[in-house]
């Protein structure tokens, strides 16, 4: 299959070729040429991660070796994928048992195994640099630890996320390294690109985005909106169902709409944010504006400028009402997320203000006897202050967050200064 670029749509490339840079030469973003299989009715029966590793096959035919893609991919996406039911007709999708409990675990990890399969210059060290609020971090940290060849390097804004992300951020050793930036995380951002935009740095250090937007991690997250399909078929439901996904920068709902373009049957999707309603009002027709973004208990959705979008519109040629046809969408303000997610909370099943945001649209956006399926991004238990004040009760941390709790987090402190990232970058370079 083949990747266009938001900004040519005539240009064509193999998987390959979108693997192996961040933005297409363009500087447009690599967007999936869809194209309709027509056996979902055998792909569904295969169990996953299979069924997700032939996905990934299919999608770099011809461009990258098979065997070594299925064994990749088979690895990346090896995960448990409950679906709970929450009520008659209502599920939650669970994505949020891989290493840093959080979905973006999925998208890392198959980053972490795709990219050497595209190196053109094995042997030589890439850095993995990433910007994160919260859960890009911990997952890249996750995924690419103990990997031969890469160095993975987080800025996190010091103050401004939980402590358990700081742990499983910061904590893990090894070929990972954590700095903590007095800053906002738009600082670390900024100093991230500097450090991209540095052509000689770049070239020294085979500098190496894991941002939402690059195709590894996005051929992942197209790969278990299947297993809602194959989880409803295994348990006899005929149903299409009603999809609620939690966005911030709306990688999750692109993935969610380029498989139902290449034919997973799954009812509308819906568009679920937090207070930050850049898509939203531009979806009731406001305009396109993006604007700052704005705190809520959901924070790894706290985007005000949702970078991703342009897939979105380039997957329906830029046709709003075609976008408006293909999806539901709708908004819940902080109220409405802790009042979903303390409802929702029951019977031992506990949801984290991202799950809840999804539930709370999910309520609104469904038609009277729809089923509906809540993605449920995140364990309750990194975001345990939330989910406590919510439910008045402590939540139980889970076994590998456990294991974290109690380290002392290595302290590298750097100034919000791109300068400062670059002269760190340089000397760590030589050691
Ligand atoms: C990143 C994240 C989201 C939003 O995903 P996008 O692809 O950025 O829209 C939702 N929930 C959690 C827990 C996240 O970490």
């Amino acid at each position: 299959m083949w990747w266009t670029s938001s900004a040519d749509p005539a240009l064509r490339v193999d998987l390959r070729a979108a693997l192996s840079s961040n933005l297409a030469p363009d500087g447009g973003l690599f967007c999936l040429v869809p194209e309709r299989w027509n056996d979902w009715d055998d792909l569904l029966r295969m169990p996953w991660p299979d069924r997700g590793a032939e996905i990934v096959t299919r999608l770099a035919h011809g461009a990258l070796d098979a065997t070594a893609v299925r064994r990749a991919a088979r690895e990346a996406l090896d995960i448990a994928t409950p679906l709970r039911r929450l009520d008659r007709n209502t599920y939650a999708f669970e994505l949020f048992h891989g290493p840093s409990l959080a979905f973006k675990d999925f998208g890392a990890r198959m980053l972490a195994r795709l990219l050497p399969l595209v190196d053109d210059r094995p042997g030589q060290p890439r850095t993995v640099l990433t910007a994160t609020s919260g859960d890009t971090g911990a997952a890249v940290v996750a995924a690419f630890l103990g990997v031969p060849g890469a160095r993975a390097v987080v800025l996190y804004p010091k103050g401004r996320v939980s402590a358990l992300q700081e742990r499983q951020i910061a904590c893990m050793g090894g070929n990972t390294v954590a700095l903590q930036v007095a800053g906002s995380f738009d600082d670390c951002q900024a100093m991230v690109k500097a450090a991209f935009a540095d052509a000689r740095l770049a070239g020294d250090l085979r500098l190496t985005s894991a941002n939402s937007i690059h195709v590894g991690r996005l051929v992942a997250q197209m790969t278990y909106f299947s297993e809602i399909a194959g989880k409803l078929r295994a348990a006899a439901v005929d149903d299409e169902p009603v999809v609620a996904v939690p966005s911030g920068n709306f990688g999750h709902l692109c993935a969610g709409l380029y498989a139902k373009a290449i034919g997973v049957p799954l009812g509308p999707l819906v568009v679920a944010t937090n207070r930050n309603r850049t898509v939203p009002d531009h979806l009731d027709g406001l305009g396109w504006r993006p604007r700052p973004s704005v705190a809520t208990p959901s924070n790894a959705m706290d985007v005000g400028a949702p970078n991703n979008w342009p897939r979105v519109e380039t997957l329906f040629g830029g046709d709003l009402d075609r976008i408006r046809g293909a999806l539901r969408w709708g908004s819940a303000d902080d109220e409405a997320t802790m009042s979903a997610l303390a409802r929702y909370s029951q019977g031992g099943i506990a949801v984290d203000p991202h799950t809840a945001v999804a539930l709370a649209v999910l309520e609104r956006a469904r038609r009277p006897g729809e089923c509906g399926v809540a993605v449920a991004t995140a364990h309750p238990a990194k975001f345990a202050e939330v989910v406590e004040t919510a439910l008045g009760q402590p939540v139980a941390l889970p076994e590998p967050l456990r294991d974290i709790a109690t380290r002392t987090v290595p302290l590298r402190p750097l100034p919000a200064d791109p300068e400062a990232l670059i002269a760190w970058l340089r000397m760590g370079s030589k050691v």
